[in-house]
C-alpha cells in the first residue's frame, strides 16, 4: 500500500515502493534503480528557510506523502512519482526526449534524466514551471543531487513558463508528465507528443483522474483512465 512505503532512508523508501505488497514498482523495473539515485532529501528544503523549517522538511523527506515546497506547490508523494515513471517507462528509452510540466522541486526531472541518459546514449529532459523561484529552487536541488553537469550540458533544461503551452522547441516528446491537474486535456501538449509517445496527466476540476494518453506511430491518439487523484491545479501564474 502506498501509505506504507515510507522509509528511514532513501534506499528504504524505494525498497518499500518495490515490495510485492505495494506493487508500485515491479521487480526488475528500471524505475527502482533510477529512484535510488535521486535522494529525495535534496528536493524538499530551500537554503533560505529557517533552520527549524529545514529540519522539519528533512525529517519527512522519506515519508510517502506530498510535502509543501512553498508557493502553493508540493513535491508529490513518492508513490505518485513512482507510478508516473512506471506508466511512462516504455517511452523512456535511452536517448528519449521528455517534458515535465509543473516541475516544482525538480525531483521527477532527475528520475527521468537517469532513465533516458547513460554514458553512451544521452536523452534530454525539459522541466517547465511557472513560478521563477521554484525553477531556481529546482536548479539548486538538481545541483545538490549531483546533476550540475547534466544542466551545463543541457541534458536537463529548467524553463520558466506556462506549462499549458508546453515547450515546442524541445519537442516532439517521447514522454510528457504533467504534475498539476488540467481542467481538460490540453491539445497543445497532445500536439507536442511524438509518434509514438505517451503522456501522464491528471485531468478534472473537482474529481480528477490520471489519464494515460498514447499517440501511436500513425499519430492516432487514445486515452485510458488510470486512477482517481488529488493534485494542485494547473493555473495562471500568481505573484508571490
Ligand atoms: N511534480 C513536482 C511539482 C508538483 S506541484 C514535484 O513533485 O516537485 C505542481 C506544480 O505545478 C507547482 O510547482 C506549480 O507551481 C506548477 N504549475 C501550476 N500551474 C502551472 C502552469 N500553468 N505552468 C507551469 N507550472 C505550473
Amino acid at each position: 500500500m502506498s501509505w506504507m512505503c515510507s522509509g528511514k532512508t532513501n534506499a528504504e523508501l524505494v525498497a518499500n515502493l518495490m515490495k510485492d505488497s505495494s506493487r508500485i514498482i515491479p521487480s526488475g523495473s528500471r524505475v527502482g534503480p533510477a529512484m535510488e539515485r535521486v535522494d529525495r532529501a535534496n528536493y524538499v528544503a530551500d537554503r533560505s528557510w529557517s533552520d527549524s523549517r529545514k529540519t522539519r522538511a528533512l525529517a519527512e523527506a522519506y515519508n510517502d506523502s506530498p510535502q509543501s515546497i512553498g508557493y502553493d506547490a508540493t513535491i508529490s508523494a513518492p508513490h505518485m512519482h513512482a507510478y508516473a515513471a512506471q506508466y511512462l517507462l516504455p517511452y523512456l528509452r535511452l536517448g528519449a526526449k521528455v517534458l515535465d510540466v509543473g516541475s516544482g522541486s525538480g525531483y521527477l526531472v532527475a528520475v527521468f534524466h537517469h532513465l533516458v541518459s547513460s554514458e553512451g546514449k544521452l536523452g534530454t529532459v525539459v522541466g517547465i514551471e511557472h513560478v521563477p523561484e521554484l525553477v531556481q529552487f529546482s536548479v539548486e536541488n538538481l545541483k545538490k543531487d549531483g546533476l550540475g553537469k547534466a544542466l551545463e550540458d543541457k541534458r536537463i533544461e529548467m524553463i520558466v513558463g506556462d506549462g499549458r503551452q508546453g515547450y515546442p522547441s524541445g519537442g516532439p516528446y517521447d514522454a510528457i508528465h504533467v504534475g498539476a491537474a488540467a481542467p481538460r486535456l490540453p491539445q497543445l501538449l497532445v500536439d507536442q507528443l511524438a509518434s509514438p509517445g505517451c503522456m501522464f496527466i491528471p485531468v478534472g476540476e473537482h474529481i480528477q483522474q490520471i489519464l494515460q494518453v498514447k499517440k501511436d506511430a500513425d499519430g492516432k491518439v487514445t486515452q485510458t483512465q488510470l486512477m482517481g487523484v488529488r493534485y494542485v491545479p494547473l493555473t495562471d501564474r500568481k505573484t508571490f
